[in-house]
């Protein structure tokens, strides 16, 4: 199908300085969880971005000397010439669909406790130290250190334009060095800080440097925060607009973020499409240089939209990217439903933040380009002509009949319910979740393209029906319920008194009970799903406490950048955050709290407690015909775990069916 002319705006190219971008899509800086340790690795997903059709492809961070690692998160280095061939590699990959390929030069200063290097941090002033809570401090940087730093950047960049790269940045936001220069906080009495002026010097004379030393053949770009606000509504740009129109037109191109982390990244549960527009939609009327920014977008509408009104040039992109490498492709070919859009659910942040490669709840394929060969849009023909039946349409059926119905493999599929989807339909109606149905939603349109898959709704399996049906392959894929009894991560035998009416778990609450109130929600899983449900509750006026045995709510969140902002709301709803605790007894009308810590139990009403702790397959199915037939399990069904879990388990049964998967270690090591 051809595409809506009124989208040829997007294909248009960008003149950025001295290169020219072929398209308006651009993949920002964005992290991977491989850096320079897994080179390989790393240029094979940057090489699929551009093969999917984005016009620019970058980087992660990428330090310029020892005294800036950000260990245990994999960063890229070019800390010297042995870096460049690295990143060659990359740069290779993404000229070979004709993309630019930019870096971006970083250097963390007191975010840097250089755990790895050992080198002393550095700062603007002496200020504490790292990432978390290192106990450490900055050596305030005198002009001799200055001096070192623009040679060092210097040095990094010569060596990025020998590797190839044709956009290089300078990296002044997101609470890095650059970024401590420009705060307020910077009140150095030298002429590096104070003024407005003194404390943009170092960035000013970083770009004037980089550009004298590679700009015959690179555009610089800088990245840099529209807002000086912390929070969403605090939208300050009153600064940081008086340093852009001072630095307007020094560099090549203007790629905009804000303060905020946790917002800029928002998942979707806190953050919509285009969230960064309100606070930097007045960027472009005080430069003459192109202007790139993101805003988790995955509607052609929405990017025309940012382009004709003039916010942006380019439009920016990690998420969506991630999501679905090929997104400008289908775009450029008028197949935008088939545009496999992003959930903003950060699976793929907890990647860096756990030192692993990068994982994507919609895209299985993800990190898995050089190592198992895996292609986000290609899969290998069938390699038999054997029927399949899946039984179960959550996340893990319907990716495995997408991918196995791609592969050209007769699929049936049988659900119990009316609706496809298991989990996702299910949690996408919890609030702020809608965005995670797009899970199902872009399966089944895939899969209604292809005549050799069938549905049926409202059939619940059993051993002998799946006999009858003949199939030669069959795909258990039942899911998984909460537990009723308390078996979690603190509490390893079931609680006293859980086998009463007046315990409940989120199953329950997401086929429809409403519990009445007081309500204890215990929390012993530390995803979303606890914070998630007392939320429901609080807004449907009950009275409810939040148990837990962590410290704060949804620890786990922590990784997907959205655990501050879940306690913000868990206590502005006027929810009773309990932490540090567990449940010793649970007993008409009353749950017995129990300190972790002291032991000391505090007894508190509860007409209804909701047990979310952990969970247990429904694998009764496998395991009554395990002897007998072909049959595999997939998703939670197999072993409880993210949705992004359960996609990937699905995708790879299709992927493994009828193929030769290596014995032992079942994928390439670097
Ligand atoms: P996963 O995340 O592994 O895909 P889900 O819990 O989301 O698991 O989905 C499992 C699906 O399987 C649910 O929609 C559920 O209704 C369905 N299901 C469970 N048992 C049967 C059965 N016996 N017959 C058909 N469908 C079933
Ligand atoms: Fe989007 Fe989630 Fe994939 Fe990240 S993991 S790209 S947030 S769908």
């Amino acid at each position: 199908m051809a595409r809506d002319p009124r989208f040829d705006v997007l294909f248009e190219p960008v003149e950025i300085g001295p290169v020219t971008a072929p398209n308006r899509f651009y993949q920002v800086p964005h992290c991977t969880g491989m850096g320079y340790r897994r080179p390989q690795t790393v240029a094979a997903l940057r090489g699929m971005k551009a093969e999917g059709g984005w016009g620019t492809v970058c980087t992660e961070y990428t330090s310029i000397h020892p005294t800036s690692d950000d260990e245990p998160f994999p960063t890229g280095s070019l800390w010297d010439d042995q870096d460049i061939e690295w990143h060659s590699l990359m740069v290779e990959q993404v000229h070979a669909h004709g993309a630019l390929a930019g870096v971006e030069l970083w250097h963390g200063g007191a975010a840097s406790a250089n755990l790895y290097t050992r080198e002393t941090p550095l700062g603007p002033s002496s200020m504490p130290a790292g990432y978390s809570v290192d106990p450490v401090q900055t050596k305030a940087m005198d002009k001799a250190d200055i001096k070192d730093l623009k040679r060092w950047h210097v040095e990094a960049a010569l060596r990025a334009q020998r590797a190839g790269f044709d956009i290089v940045y300078v990296y002044a936001a997101h609470w890095y060095l650059l970024r401590q220069f420009l705060d307020p906080s910077n009140q150095r009495s030298d002429e590096y800080g104070g003024s407005v002026e003194n404390r943009a010097r170092l960035l000013r004379e970083l770009i004037v440097e980089t550009k004298e030393a590679v700009g015959d053949t690179c555009a610089v770009a800088v990245r840099f925060s529209a807002s000086s606000g912390g929070d969403d509504d605090d939208q300050d740009t009153e600064e940081p607009r008086e340093m852009l129109e001072m630095l307007s037109d020094l560099p090549d191109l203007w790629d905009i973020v804000v303060n905020d982390y946790s917002y800029e990244m928002g998942t979707s549960r806190f953050v919509e499409e285009a969230g960064l527009e309100a606070a930097m939609s007045w960027v472009k009327s005080v430069t003459d240089k192109p202007v790139v920014s993101v805003g988790r977008f995955t509607s052609p509408e929405t990017m025309l939209r940012m382009v004709r009104q003039g916010v942006v040039d380019l439009i920016g992109a990690a998420r969506p990217s991630i999501a679905d490498p090929f997104l400008p492709q289908k775009i450029r070919d008028g197949r935008d439903d088939e545009i496999r859009e992003c959930i903003g659910c950060n699976i793929c942040y907890t990647g860096d933040q756990t030192g692993t490669p990068i994982r994507c709840t919609q895209n299985p394929t993800m990190g898995e380009e050089w190592r198992k060969g895996w292609h986000p849009e290609n899969i290998p023909a069938k390699g038999s002509d054997s029927k399949v039946l899946i039984v179960g349409g959550g996340p893990a059926g319907l990716e495995a009949a997408t991918s196995l119905g791609k592969r050209g493999y007769d699929v049936t599929l049988a659900e119990a319910r009316r609706e496809l989807g298991g989990r996702v339909t299910l949690e996408s109606a919890l609030p702020g979740l809608a965005e995670w149905a797009r899970v199902r939603d872009w399966r089944l349109n895939q899969i209604g393209k292809r005549p050799n898959v069938e549905f049926y709704r409202e059939s619940v399996v059993d051993e002998d029906q799946i006999l009858e049906f003949g199939a030669d392959r069959v795909l258990i894929a039942t899911g998984a319920k909460w537990r009723r009894d308390g078996l979690g991560r603190w509490h390893e035998t079931p609680i006293p008194g859980w086998d009463t009416p007046s315990v409940i778990t989120p199953d329950d609450i997401m086929d429809g009970v409403m519990p009445t109130g007081p309500v204890v929600v215990f929390d012993d899983d530390h995803y979303y799903m606890g914070g998630v449900i007392a939320e429901q509750l609080r807004k449907a006026g009950l009275d409810v406490t939040l148990a837990t045995p962590e410290n704060e709510v949804s620890t786990y969140t922590s990784i997907t950048e959205e655990q501050f902002r879940i306690q913000q709301r868990i206590l502005t709803l006027g929810i009773d955050l309990v932490t540090g605790t567990g449940v010793a007894r649970i007993d008409g009308g009353t749950v017995m709290l129990e300190s972790i810590h002291t032991g000391e139990i505090r007894e508190i009403e509860a007409a209804t407690v909701v047990m979310t702790t952990s969970r247990e397959p429904q694998d009764s199915l496998y395991h009554a015909l395990a002897d007998r037939i072909a049959i595999q399990r997939i998703g939670d069904c197999l072993a409880p775990g993210t949705i992004a879990t359960a996609v990937y388990s699905g995708h790879r049964a299709a992927r493994e069916m009828d193929a030769e998967v290596p014995v032992g270690v079942p994928f390439r090591r670097e």
